[in-house]
């Protein structure tokens, strides 16, 4: 029987790979001119690094985590998202100790546990950056700039930016407790996750993806009509620092964020060509996580962009480009001493660094010259024992049929092709 892929999980094939990297390439990009460091971490942390990191009320943690006892029986868990392992990362290798801000970004895959849809997968990719040490709104109004640069490059249209400030302890103190108010006049009618929800963290039921739930929650309170002095200050900073860069947004109060360590700014871009699962990249800013996790008090603030849900806009918007990288030469053969020659001259012309193939499929030499049609060379040639005797082929241009008479050698070929593609340009 065959044995297929699980639920919920993807296979990028080789013609799609290309639009990967390229959205990794741009996200790199990005990263180098706003300053942002990779980090590479390990794929699974401690179960208690997320319960802690991401919060026990939260979908994620509640529903979503593949969590299992390794041999040793620690129980492990497989990344769901990025930041609580960044902290982590952080405190363990005193990144602190470094003038601050630190500034690191990732990609990774993210493993949760959800029902499986368009845009809504079991394993996806995150890219994602984190700014340690800094409490400035410009330090927001960095991160979201460097999420819109990014979104910008990687060329898709229709994604709007939506930002709310959702306080800190404080202005949450007096908030909270109307939320519960208004929650348990609805009590009967919320899902069970989010009755037990209601007195440990009703903020959490906004963010609840049951229809029910998210009706209620249209008319609860809203968190920004209650903010404290400071963080009212804080998002107003913010606000005229996107303002001074030229980038748009409009202020969305429902926007809580599903993790349980934001405070005071979060953002989301929203994409107009997603359907149901519209959101590209999602963030804010978290005060307590590094200290909650083991740090010393620390700011800290980031957004995280899901790279399948930029695959779908892309083709969804038609902007795939035709980017594969095709041979510049084939080597056809007839005959052993020509195979021999031509697997030697096309290995030495990939040592050059010059994308070169033969066939590996004993094809007839019809058959091989099809095949090197098939695969888009630009130019070929067949060797057969008088070529090798003369040392000499016929090299031809798959374009526009011209041949040129080059010596067999590696050297010979690759500076005819350069010198050729130096003319043209
Ligand atoms: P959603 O509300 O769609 O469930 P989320 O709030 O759970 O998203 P975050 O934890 O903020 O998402 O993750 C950041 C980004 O990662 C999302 O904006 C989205 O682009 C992507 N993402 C999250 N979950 C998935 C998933 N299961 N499959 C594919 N991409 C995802
Ligand atoms: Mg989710």
């Amino acid at each position: 029987m065959m044995i297929t892929k699980p639920r919920g999980t993807e296979d990028v094939l080789p013609g799609e790979v290309k639009l990967w990297q390229k959205i990794e390439q741009t996200a790199r990009e990005c990263c180098d001119v706003f300053g942002y460091k990779e980090i590479r971490t390990p794929v699974f942390e401690s179960t208690e690094l997320f319960n802690r990191g991401v919060g026990e009320t939260t979908d994620v943690v509640q529903k979503e985590m593949y969590t299992f006892n390794d041999k040793g029986g620690r129980s492990i868990t497989l990344k769901p998202e990025g930041t609580a392992t960044l902290v982590r990362s952080y405190i363990e290798n005193s990144l602190y100790a470094n003038p601050q801000p630190t500034k690191l970004s990732y990609i990774i895959p993210c493993f949760r546990y959800e029902k499986p849809q368009s845009g809504r997968l079991r394993e996806f990719h995150q890219f994602g950056v984190e700014c340690f040490g800094a409490e400035s709104p410009e330090t927001d109004a960095e991160i979201i700039s460097l999420a819109n640069t990014f979104l910008n490059r990687v060329g898709i249209k229709g994604v709007s930016l939506y930002i709310n400030s959702i306080g800190c302890p404080v202005c949450r103190k007096e908030y909270n407790e109307k939320l519960k108010a208004y929650f348990r006049s609805h009590e009967d009618k919320l899902c069970e996750t989010c009755k037990a929800r209601l007195e440990k963290n009703p903020m959490r039921i906004i963010d609840c993806k049951s229809p029910i739930c998210s009706e209620i929650a249209k008319s609860a309170p809203k968190i920004i009509d209650y903010l404290c002095e400071d963080c009212k200050n804080h998002f107003d900073k913010t606000r005229s620092s996107l303002d001074n860069l030229g980038i748009g947004y409009k202020i969305n109060p429902d926007i809580v964020r599903g993790l349980d360590y934001y405070t005071k700014t979060v953002f989301e871009f929203v994409s107009d060509s997603l359907g149901a699962q519209s959101t590209v990249c999602g963030g804010g800013r978290y005060s307590g996580l590094v200290e909650e996790l083991g740090g010393k008090p620390t700011e800290g603030i980031g957004f995280a962009a899901g790279i399948e849900r930029l695959v779908l806009i892309i083709k969804n918007q038609g902007l795939e480009s035709e980017n594969e990288v095709t041979p510049e030469v084939f080597l056809a053969a007839i005959g052993d001493s020509a195979v021999r020659a031509a697997q030697k001259t096309v290995y030495e012309l990939r040592l050059l660094g010059m994308a070169a193939e033969q066939d590996l499929c004993g094809r007839s030499v019809k058959a091989q010259m099809k095949f090197a049609n098939k695969l888009g060379a630009k130019y070929s040639a067949v060797i057969g024992d008088d070529e090798i005797a003369n040392g000499k082929i016929n090299l031809k241009n798959m374009k526009n049929g011209e041949t040129a008479e080059v010596a067999l050698s590696a050297d010979a070929i690759y500076e005819f092709i350069k010198k050729a593609e130096r003319e043209l340009e």
